[in-house]
């Protein structure tokens, strides 16, 4: 067929920009802007030496900047095998439209290095972070006014603690030197539920899925997230933490997790927590006691059930699987999950698909609460916590003493308990997944031209971007 998009002939980022293209076309934008929005900014490649274990190794890293319209431009730093330009850009992109839908005040960046980091001990990995970060630093793509990077896959705390540290040798008069990185532990400046932050949104997002009827009869589902039988490839940071949610919290049922070497099946629901802690024992699923093994993993994808949550990585469903898929609904954890070729073809399929780009913003979400914890240096609780604990046991005896009653017990706690961090920034959290989702619901259900969740998200994102360059002009 002369004019079929397939992925061979399309890349991660020409995929992302093909997404895009629908919701410039239903706003039918001027093709001037079109561009200016999807193009990258500017894009940094490093190779740099390091001395391994007496030898010199040379590392070769990026870091694009996908847009700046809003300053500091966000977004995580992957450390694999695989990375390369393309994905960098296609990332940051996303990290564009991502913090437009969430209205997170960031412009989209994003990192990555060609590293294996199980070859390397934790000290050389220390050394290669210093190394890159001092890098990126130096050539302008690392500040905390300017570009703020987080944790992606092969990343976490310790990475980003290297990185804060790095920056304030450099820079020890910034002030704001903790904010030059999120995702840090929290003795160096982190946010409570940082960590949990992309999973835990994934969880809220489904929870406001199923507070909007019409969606969900749409998706031919019914009642709310308990007992649905759900599906998760990737039990890593954000599957993990999505997967225990809403096993112990919506009491929904985990039926299968696909992971590198396989899947694990069991239609009574998994164990999530005891599988976590197998897969860190024996670095895989195969052998887990609790399920059935499946070796070629990910076929399971094609299984049906209500809700497919792909938390793995990029192009994991494509023209090839796409047409055998068989959930009801699918919401995409990972970054790019779904190629643009798939895409269609699920459409076509009548699936609802949540985005990528609004489904895991949870984790740059808090990123932003951490920012701005750490230009505010004081964490968030600190004032008023007891002075509204104080208000709460007020009013507990202002009641009492007015109707000669008691309160009972739960209920004077509830009352009384002051929000810490950790409940504010779960509160923030959950408010900004859920507003979002009602504007993505709403301009799906407005525009006779958009029939898909996806190209919905993307109108709302462009149509603030575009805002920016109108307000501000282009010179
Ligand atoms: N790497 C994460 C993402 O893809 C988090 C980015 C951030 O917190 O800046 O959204």
């Amino acid at each position: 067929m002369a004019n079929k998009i397939t992925q061979k002939t399309l890349s991660f980022s020409q995929s992302v920009n093909m997404m895009a293209d629908r919701a410039f076309k239903v706003l039918d934008m001027d093709p001037g802007v079109a561009a200016a929005i999807k193009s990258c900014d500017s894009i940094l490649q490093v190779n740099f030496p390091v001395t391994i274990r007496g030898r010199i190794e040379v590392f070769t890293g990026w870091r694009a900047t996908h847009s700046t319209h809003r300053l500091p431009s966000k977004g995580g730093i992957r450390y694999a095998t695989m990375v390369d330009q393309d994905e960098v850009e296609a990332l940051a992109a996303l990290m564009t439209y991502k913090c437009a839908i969430v209205d997170v005040p960031f412009g989209g960046s994003k990192g990555g290095l060609a590293i294996d980091p199980s070859r390397y001990s934790r000290e050389e990995m220390q050394l290669i972070t210093r190394r890159f970060a001092r890098e990126l630093i130096e050539k302008g793509f690392l500040s905390p006014a300017t570009n703020v990077p987080a944790p992606d896959m092969g990343t976490g705390e310790r990475e980003m603690a290297w990185i804060a540290d790095t920056y304030k040798q450099l820079h020890p008069e910034d002030i704001n030197y903790s904010a030059c990185v999120t995702g840090k532990p929290l003795a160096h400046g982190g946010v409570r539920g940082r960590m949990e932050a992309t999973g835990r949104g994934v969880v809220y997002v489904i929870r406001e899925f199923f507070r909007h009827p019409q969606d969900v009869n749409a998706a031919g589902l019914d009642g709310g997230p308990g007992g649905k039988r759900i599906i998760i490839q990737g039990l890593g940071n954000v599957g993990y933490h999505a997967a225990r949610l809403l096993q112990e919290e919506d009491e929904a049922r985990i039926i299968a997790i696909v992971e590198r070497d396989g899947a694990i099946i069991n239609e009574a629901g998994l164990p999530v927590e005891k599988l976590k802690e197998y897969i860190i024992q024996n670095g895989g699923v195969k052998g887990f006691p609790d399920g059935k093994y499946i070796e070629n993993g990910n076929t399971i994808l094609e299984m049906e059930c209500d809700i497919l949550i792909p938390a793995a990585m990029e192009g994991q469903i494509t023209e090839e699987n796409a047409g055998r898929i068989s959930a009801r609904l699918i919401i995409e954890a990972a970054n790019g999950p779904i190629t643009f070729a798939a895409d269609e073809i699920l459409r076509a399929k009548g699936i609802p698909i949540l985005p990528d780009a609004y489904v895991n913003a949870g984790g740059v979400t808090v990123s932003y609460f951490e920012w701005i914890r750490n230009l505010s240096h004081i964490r968030f609780g600190r004032m008023g916590r007891r002075f509204d604990e104080m208000r709460g046991e007020h009013l507990i005896t202002a009641i009492e003493s007015a109707t000669q009653g008691t309160t009972q017990e739960w209920l004077k706690n509830k009352i009384i308990h002051g929000a810490d961090e950790l409940d504010l920034v779960r509160s923030g959290l959950d408010d900004t997944m859920r507003m979002a989702y009602q504007e993505l619901s709403s301009t799906l259900h407005e525009y006779d031209a958009i029939t898909d969740f996806r190209t919905a998200a993307y109108v709302i994102a462009i149509k603030k971007i575009a805002r920016s360059y109108f307000d501000i002009g282009v010179n």
